[in-house]
């Protein structure tokens, strides 16, 4: 079985859609994201593009703001403290990379917790851990939602995760640890990967390696979850996962694009339909 991401998101966010419409009616005003982003990174600019245009697909308030490759840090922290204050901004995304001479922890640290759409805040990260009530990261949360309309069954099964970043691997982890799968986290490190990988009933790749899960990692039947972004020399969009190769043995596939990407925006939105819904409930 192929896992549509792309659908998936798509009736998500007609759902949204729907969601935010009833919203404005019932609470005078409708959620607001404000995307920041620096520079002119091609990545950046498509990935910023995307989201800016799911936000107004959903019918959100909010726009983009751009701030040249130059600018400040002390600038960019007084944008988001702006933002922060700002009682009808309800999320507040600032598009990472950030360019060197800015501290990505101290920006990511300035943004108020309550409207970190990305659930980068170390706040948000500390809750997670705890759980607690949060802000959850977007691909993380799209993975498991994923999973689920994809009727994979999580809790008791294996689970392995390839990669240990503080924005997939650890947070994925811990995800399908709370669904009671049993998870082990691989890395650069790991001994024998391959073995490890063919244990897995779910197997989430987020390395950024193009085909570097073969047909050898992977268990007959089990669930494989592509994370990965990489761009192969004639500009082609591939996943960590040897697609070709590993969709007669998988039970289920994430395709790349169309897997997991367009699920993390999705989840962008989600979120700030919650960080919308806390601030005004809490009011
Ligand atoms: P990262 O570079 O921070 O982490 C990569 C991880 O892979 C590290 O923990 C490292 O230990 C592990 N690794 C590296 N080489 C390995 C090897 N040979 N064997 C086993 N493990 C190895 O990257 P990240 O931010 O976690 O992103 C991972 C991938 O997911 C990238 O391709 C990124 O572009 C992509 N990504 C996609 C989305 C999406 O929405 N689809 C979102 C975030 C990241």
């Amino acid at each position: 079985m192929i896992i549509d991401g792309k659908q998936i998101s798509q009736s998500l966010k007609d759902a949204m859609k729907i969601e935010v419409d009833a919203l404005a009616e019932q609470y005078g005003r409708r959620p607001c994201l404000m995307v920041i982003i620096v520079g002119n990174n091609p990545a950046s600019r498509s990935y910023v593009r995307g989201k800016i245009k799911a936000t107004e697909y959903c019918g959100f308030d909010g726009h983009l703001v751009e701030l040249p490759e130059d600018v400040s840090e002390a600038t960019l922290l007084a944008e988001i403290d702006k933002l922060n204050n700002d009682p009808l901004v309800d999320g507040i995304l600032v598009q990472l990379p950030l360019p060197k001479h800015i501290s990505e922890d101290k920006v990511i640290a300035a943004i108020s917790a309550e409207k970190d759409v990305d659930g980068f805040h170390p706040e948000n990260v500390a809750r997670l851990w705890l759980n607690q009530h949060c802000i959850l990261p977007c691909t993380p949360k799209g993975i498991i939602e994923l999973l689920d309309q994809a009727g994979v069954e999580i809790a008791g099964k294996k689970a392995v995760v390839i990669g240990r970043s503080n924005i997939v691997g650890k947070p994925v982890a811990k995800l399908l640890l709370d669904r009671n799968a049993t998870v082990t986290i691989a890395h650069s490190r790991t001994q024998d990967l391959a073995a490890v990988c063919r244990e897995a009933d779910i197997l989430v790749a987020a390395v950024g390696r193009a085909k570097m899960v073969t047909a050898e990692y992977v268990k007959p039947g089990a669930a494989v979850i592509d994370v990965g972004i990489n761009r192969t020399e004639d500009g082609k969009l591939v996943g960590d996962v040897d697609y070709e190769a590993v969709l007669p043995v998988a039970g289920a596939i994430t395709p790349v694009p169309g897997g997991v990407g367009p699920m993390t925006i999705t989840m962008l939105m989600r979120n700030t339909i919650e960080c919308f819904l806390n601030r005004m409930n809490n009011k």
